[in-house]
Order: structure tokens, then sequence, then C-alpha cells
């Protein structure tokens, strides 16, 4: 199946970011889904992925309900309004766009069990991106801690778009060393460093992402 040849080669480009990095740690692959119709999500699912992320909650609910009965682990990662919250209760096993208070607030209220949550890092400032600037990385996690129902697993980032991937580059180095820096503040491990898409994800995986976020290269070019 042509999916599942495009599934393994994504895979192997992983493996060998990895070597090169002398990395032996799990880097999982996320399947960046929006867009993509259910019945590709499940082409994919056959060949062996699991795990996908969404980014509308309208969108990501359809999807949830039509492919209940498999054990898909959906993960959201799109920009997430506060009245959508409720929507996500049981559904997702981690946010990847934790970026404002009031979006802590209304996960509090609404948790059943603890949200696991990744803060998502605006490293270049770009208006058109969510996400807190790194300056405000440490205050935001401190505050974080007096919400029991929500936990940080690490950090995410979107690095500005280029054609040339190693222009990512500083950009994945920098949020690695912000984890480091609020590992050691806070005497804390974060497992998570979400970043690396289609063009970069080689590059994010030398520099020590954990999950890389893929969708174009893994479900072809999104129709808009
Ligand atoms: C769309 C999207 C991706 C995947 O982007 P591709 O370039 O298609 O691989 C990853 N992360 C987020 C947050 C996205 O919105």
């Amino acid at each position: 199946m042509q999916e599942c040849r495009r599934l393994e080669e994504v895979l192997e480009r992983i493996e060998k970011a990895k070597e090169r990095a002398g990395r032996r740690d799990e880097v999982l692959l996320l399947g960046a889904t929006k867009t993509v119709p259910p019945s590709k999500i499940l082409k994919f699912y056959e060949c062996g992925l699991k795990l996908f992320g969404e980014n509308r909650v309208q969108e990501f609910l359809k999807k949830y309900e039509e492919l209940k009965d498999l054990k898909i682990e959906w993960h959201f990662i799109g920009r997430l309004q506060s009245n959508k919250v409720k929507y996500l209760v049981g559904k997702v096993s981690l946010i990847h766009s934790l970026d404002r208070e009031s979006l802590l607030k209304e996960l509090q209220k609404r948790a059943k069990e603890p949200w696991n949550t990744l803060i998502e890092v605006n490293l270049a400032k770009e208006e058109t991106k969510g996400g807190i600037f790194e300056e405000e990385v440490k205050i935001f996690f401190e505050k974080v801690l007096n919400y029991d129902k929500v936990k940080v697993l690490g950090l995410m980032t979107i690095p500005p778009y280029s054609p040339n991937p190693q222009d990512s580059r500083k950009y994945f180095k920098r949020l690695r060393e912000l984890k480091e820096a609020l590992e050691e503040e806070f005497k804390v491990r974060l497992p998570h460093l979400s970043m690396g898409m289609s063009s970069d994800f080689e590059v994010a995986v030398e520099e020590g992402a954990t999950i890389v976020r893929i969708g174009t290269l893994l479900f072809g070019e999104r129709k808009t």
C-alpha cells in the first residue's frame, strides 16, 4: 500500500536523524490530519500509525466520532478557544497549544482527569501565530503550578516558514534550552518537545524533538 510506504519512509528518516544525533530515546510521529478525510486516516491507521492531531474542534469531533471504534490516540495541536474546551474532555490525551491564562482557567474548570498540555512558545513573535513569548515562559509555567488539573509535559513551537529547513534549527535549539531552563529552575522533568513538521522534522529530531507533527508529507498537499 502506498500509504504504508510513505509512513515507513518518514519513520526511516526519523531513525536516521536520531542516529546522526546519537539519540536512543523515543520520537513520536503524530499525523497532522487537518483537512484529511477519515477514510485516509483509517488507511494510515491500518499501516500502524496510531497517533493523530487535529487543529479545529469541530473538525476533530466529526473525525473522532467516525473513527471512534479504533484505538487512535488524539492530540489537539491547533489554537484552542476557551469556549470549545468542554468538547475535548475525555477525548484528547495531549493539548499542544496552551498559551494563555484564560485557557488555563477553562481547562481547570472543565477537567475530569487532569489535562496533559504543552506550552506553545512563539519564538519569532509572529502576530499570526499563537503561543507565548519566551520572556514570559517562566512566569507562565509558575502560574500553571497553581492549577492542579493542568499538567505541563513540555513545550511546543512552530517556527517561521522557510524553504530552508536549516533556518528552523535555531528555533528548535532555543525551545530545548527553554525546556532545560524550566527543568532546572523548577526541579521538574519535562518529557516532551513538540517541534518539526514536513519541511523540517529531521532538523527538529537532531535538536531533540520527542514529537514531530507531520501532515503534507504523509497525507499529500492540502486542498484549501
Ligand atoms: C498543519 C500542522 C502541522 C503539519 O504541517 P505540515 O507542514 O503539513 O507537515 C503541524 N503542526 C501544526 C500545529 C499544524 O497546524
